[in-house]
């Protein structure tokens, strides 16, 4: 019998929630594009190939709370870039040269907003603990008032939009796509209530993200950038998450934990350029579960992520991780490099991480 096939398996499979619904596959490039519907159905097809889609909980995204998800919407981004977004159904076209429309973009992209704060309000109501919402268009590039980086509305800020309304006081934003989260970095920077945490390439697409972009006003100290060159590993990555995010999660005591969960920092990724692997995601995920002890639970939503095998097969170790089923085996590797970020951090983040 296989790891997956035990009773204890079942029950703590059944335990992680996953959102998913095929208009997510209506967002579609009309040219040769790397974020296209491929993407999940591939996360789909490896899941069931697994024998794993069944045993998860599956939450039925249905009929949008469109009146709800604008109110929220409205609460991130400018009314002009929602009337944009509105104004492309029904057409194809492009909103920058990386970002592209088709006729149901709007509508799909005002679900996957819809998906993120459903998981949220099912992980504060106390229903499930941890969720991963696989949805798309991914949201962490959508600025204020901008769409860009193939992100329209910015689907993680809308979920800490939600947790707040429903009473959380403290949320922790963790981003580990490869790229740096300027969106929900510009949402959030003068604010103490929601937490911004992001690993990622630099200098690289979008451009910013540095350590001295800290947050102001109230917010400063709640924008945390940990910029990386390029190449790192499993044990570097591990060492950074260790040292530097455990100690600002826990000090910070989230209520919820929101999860950029990008994917292309992973080997195989045409346009990363990293080197983790699927146990490193899995890494990752131990360590974001285990430094929020207090948390109410866990919303991971899908960011980037463009090696198809790369992406499914890190998404199946992140949600078999957040099943508590698999213990990722990943050795700490202290590096010149990694040694160096660690100093860095500490110098710019000494109200976290100072002893
Ligand atoms: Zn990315």
């Amino acid at each position: 019998m296989s790891q997956i096939e035990t009773l204890e398996a079942s029950h703590k499979l059944k335990e992680v929630g996953i959102i998913f619904d095929e208009i997510f596959l209506e967002h579609k490039p009309f040219y040769s594009h790397p974020e296209n519907p491929s993407r999940l159905t591939a996360i789909v097809q490896t899941l069931k190939f697994g024998k794993l889609w069944d045993k998860f909980s599956h939450l039925e995204l249905g009929e949008p709370a469109i009146h709800e998800t604008k109110e929220l919407l409205r609460k991130i981004h400018s009314h002009e870039h929602i009337e944009m977004v509105e104004g492309l159904a029904g057409h194809y076209g492009n909103i920058d040269s990386d970002t592209y429309y088709s006729p149901d973009t709007s509508s799909v992209a005002l679900r996957a907003a819809y998906a993120s704060w459903k998981a949220v309000e099912t992980v504060i109501s106390g229903k499930l603990k941890k969720i991963f919402v696989l949805a798309r268009p991914p949201g962490h590039h959508a600025t204020i008032s901008e769409a860009m980086g193939f992100c329209i509305y910015n689907n993680a800020a809308v979920a800490a939009e939600k947790a707040k309304e429903m009473g959380a006081e403290r949320i922790l934003i963790v981003d580990f796509d490869i790229h740096h989260g300027n969106g929900t970095q510009e949402i959030f920077y003068s604010r103490d209530d929601v937490l911004y945490f992001s690993t990622h390439r630099y200098p690289f697409y979008p451009g910013t993200g540095k350590f001295d972009e800290i947050g102001e006003g109230k917010g400063k100290g709640f924008n945390i950038n940990i910029p990386l060159p390029s190449g790192l590993s499993d044990g570097e990555y591990k060492k950074i998450y260790e040292e530097i995010f455990s100690e600002i999660s826990r000090k910070f005591d989230p209520h919820i934990v929101i999860v950029s969960a990008g994917f292309d920092a992973h080997y195989k990724d045409p346009l990363g350029d990293m080197n983790l692997t699927e146990e490193g995601f899995a890494m990752i995920t131990d360590i974001i579960l285990r430094s929020a002890p207090r948390a109410r639970g866990f919303v991971f939503i899908l960011e980037g992520g463009y090696s198809i095998d790369g992406l499914s097969s890190s998404v199946r170790e992140v949600l078999l991780t957040m099943a508590d089923i698999k213990n990722p085996d990943v050795t700490t590797s202290s590096t010149h490099t990694v040694d160096k970020i660690l100093l860095d951090s500490q110098k710019y983040f000494s109200m976290w991480l100072s002893n």
